[in-house]
């Protein structure tokens, strides 16, 4: 702590801003933007600016139990090594599972991730960023040739045009949003076109919003690229010189939309002159840059529309160049680096897959005991294993599953199948943690030591500044304390969790001798000073210059060096029958995830106090619904209640209902109880926007 106050990183959001703590140890305090921090320069949201209220001990939970029993850390790790010892032993190494949180730091990941995959021999490490950004790291990969976001936020400032789909940027991520209106205040000719079926508040600051047909962004997409080939406006040599795919991409895109702009206005329930009007402008301004988050990730076609936003950019050949590019906006504070570490049941680390090499490369580096050899169960794959009887063991951190995941009943069910389930927390209740056999007090901010990465790469610190209550203890601790439990002291013999992030980096030189563009060797031999002192810099540090945008030069780290444009035929609607309405899924400017910490900060639940269902005015005059009334959503796996607003600014036959309340704030729960677990094929991200559900007054 110098005279300007210690340095962090707030813990909400992907944008990852930096933070200023005035004072050491004091649960009242006053953050403030940090002005040197590249991701905000001294901005902050009313969620960071909040960050303090969420400080004070009250529902802290604060000692280890086992069945409701307080014991020493010491009795806990054994019982936890004892169970995962006599499930392997009696039911194979995939018995047990650990399911983690982008909440969580890259250290903690780091060792979840390598206790399992290379010393109890399972890849059944999942995590809740499967629910946030799964499908644009799948495609990430398919197009790339790596999950390597190429762009950064100086993009979102510094382009003409910036097209946000699926995102409600200025409640989601706001200080990105602050950034990009700033730019357009200074220079009003830069264009925003939203995306969205819902008026948000993003929505209402664009020069054109696109109230699309929910589901329909891959169609519109496509029809994008069909109006580029019409029109001479793709980059017919970048693409002859650094892209495949291009003939077949189009000949789908043409196959799936047409080339009949009144048809493709109608599949996107859009008025054809707008859509016209969005078409044009993407093909004349060179800069444009493309935002897209869980609206388009949540979907059972999810990677295919993510695909399609990357394939019109490739097509004109705006990648990694400034002010052009295609940008998946990442929801948490750390998902992305856990997705370095290997935090994805079907990565390995380091941005390595389950290959032979990568297993053998990385196993060696570990000195692995048990390397996993195949990738393991994906979130909604995973619950429905513990549901089947087949998860013996599972450690859950830093996350609410119950409440977060499509289908709440079947979570809650399935948690009751698994033998030993451990629960990692901050608060003495969640709908999860109230499940569990063993409790394990984790740290919270201002407690955590350790790096996070944002969207745009930027590795930042979040530093303590407070002494850890009770007997928290850090996620990784927890972790190495069971590893050396189980005989692997050695491997975990971390006593700081710099030494975990020198590990990692060092593991990273592996990639060296691959095209990826993953590594962190420059900071290999990192001292514990300079990880103390640590400024946010974005990877790759591989010791050349500062690398704030990837591919810029058409080179990708495919087998080929060139990108992939994919063919796609998206699933059109979301959702199945059953149902008059859809209910889309959203969050709220003020409240983050399950409001494990933002629900009870008295200043955050002025914006929206009520759990509260909007309804277009037909449909409420309808079913005789006024302002207030209590209101039930029905489908056929469950409930949920809410208060009525009428809501002119939806469409009508669409209900909307934020996605943070569940049995903590709302008795019967929130939109996870009506929410079927569908999920893409590819990424295995469920499809959390939509719903097919029944409205009745109560
Ligand atoms: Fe925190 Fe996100 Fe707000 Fe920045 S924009 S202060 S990271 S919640």
């Amino acid at each position: 702590m110098n005279q300007t106050g210690l340095k962090t990183t707030c813990a909400y959001c992907g944008v990852g801003c930096g933070v200023t703590v005035p004072t050491e140890n004091d649960r009242r305090v006053n953050v403030s933007g940090d002005a040197q921090h590249p991701a905000n320069r001294g901005r902050l949201c009313v969620k960071g600016t909040h960050l303090g209220d969420v400080l004070p001990l009250k529902d802290r939970l604060l000692v280890p139990s086992v069945h409701g029993e307080p014991v020493s850390w010491d009795l806990a790790s054994q019982t936890i090594a004892d169970k995962i010892r006599q499930a392997q032993a009696q039911y194979g190494a995939n018995s047990v599972a650990f399911y983690l949180s982008g909440q969580l730091l890259t250290e903690d990941y780091y060792a979840a991730n390598k206790l399992a995959k290379g010393f109890l021999g399972t890849a059944n490490v999942d995590t809740n960023s499967r629910l946030c950004m799964a499908s644009a790291v799948a495609a990430h990969v398919r197009a790339f040739g790596e999950d390597a976001p190429p762009s950064c936020y100086e993009d979102v400032e510094i382009a003409d045009l910036v097209v946000v789909t699926g995102s409600n940027l200025a409640w989601a991520h706001p200080v990105l949003f602050q950034r990009l209106q700033a730019a357009r205040a200074e220079q009003p000719s830069k264009k925003m076109v939203v995306i969205d079926p819902r008026k948000t508040a993003t929505a209402l600051e664009a020069d054109l919003h696109l109230a699309i047909k929910p589901g329909a962004d891959g169609q519109l997409f496509n029809a994008l690229l069909v109006y580029l080939d019409k029109h001479q406006a793709c980059a017919r040599e970048y693409i002859a010189e650094h892209v495949s795919g291009y003939a077949q991409t189009l000949a789908a895109a043409t196959l799936d939309v047409g080339t009949d702009s009144r048809i493709q206005a109608e599949l996107c329930g859009l008025p054809e002159a707008d859509l016209l009007a969005f078409f044009a402008l993407f093909a004349q301004t060179p800069k444009t840059t493309t935002l897209w988050s869980m609206g388009i990730n949540q979907s059972e076609s999810g990677v295919d529309k993510s695909n399609a936003i990357i394939n019109v950019h490739l097509a004109t050949g705006r990648i990694g160049q400034p002010g052009a590019s295609a940008f998946s906006i990442t929801g948490q504070p750390n998902a992305m680096g856990g997705r370095e570490v290997g935090g994805l049941a079907n990565q390995l680390a380091i941005h390595r897959g389950f290959d032979a090499d990568s297993i053998a490369q990385v196993g060696a580096f570990w000195q692995a005991s048990h390397m996993a050899q195949k990738p393991g169960l994906k979130a909604v794959d995973l619950f429905d294993a513990c549901l089947a009887g087949d998860i013996k063991v599972l450690w859950i951190m830093a996350t609410n599953p119950v409440a977060s995941l499509p289908d709440a009943n079947k979570i809650r069910a399935a948690l009751a199948q698994v033998e030993t389930l451990i629960v990692s927390e901050v608060v003495q209740s969640t709908d999860t943690l109230d499940c569990a056999d063993i409790r394990l007090p984790a740290l919270a901010w201002g407690e955590k030591d350790g790096t996070v990465t944002n969207s745009e790469r930027t590795i930042s610190r979040q530093r303590p500044f407070l002494i850890a209550p009770g007997q928290a203890r850090a996620d990784w601790w927890a972790l190495a304390t069971v590893a050396k439990k189980l005989g692997f002291s050695d491997a975990f013999a971390w006593h700081h969790a710099h030494e975990i992030f020198r590990e990692h980096a060092r593991l990273s030189r592996l990639n060296r001798a691959t095209a990826l563009s993953f590594d962190l060797s420059a900071v290999a031999d990192l001292s514990l000073a300079e990880y103390q002192d640590w400024l946010p810099q974005q990877w790759p540090l591989d010791g050349t210059t500062r690398t704030p945008r990837l591919f810029g030069d058409g080179q990708f780290p495919s087998h080929d060096g060139r990108a992939q444009m994919v063919p796609i035929s998206p699933i059109s609607v979301d959702q199945p029958d059953g149902g008059d309405y859809i209910l889309n899924t959203g969050r709220l400017r003020d409240q983050w995830h399950t409001m494990a910490r933002t629900g009870y900060a008295m200043a955050l639940n002025q914006h929206s106090p009520q759990f509260e269902l909007h309804i277009h005015p037909n449909d409420a005059e309808h079913n005789a619904i006024v302002n207030g009334d209590l209101v039930a959503v029905r489908s056929d796996l469950g409930s949920f209640y809410a208060l009525a607003r009428i809501d002119a600014a939806q469409q009508p036959s669409e209900l909307f209902a934020a996605m943070h309340w569940n049995r903590q704030f709302a008795s019967h729960g929130g939109v996870a109880n009506v929410i079927a677990s569908r999920v893409d094929p590819i990424s295995g991200q469920p499809a959390s926007k939509h719903a097919r559900v029944q409205l009745a007054k109560q």
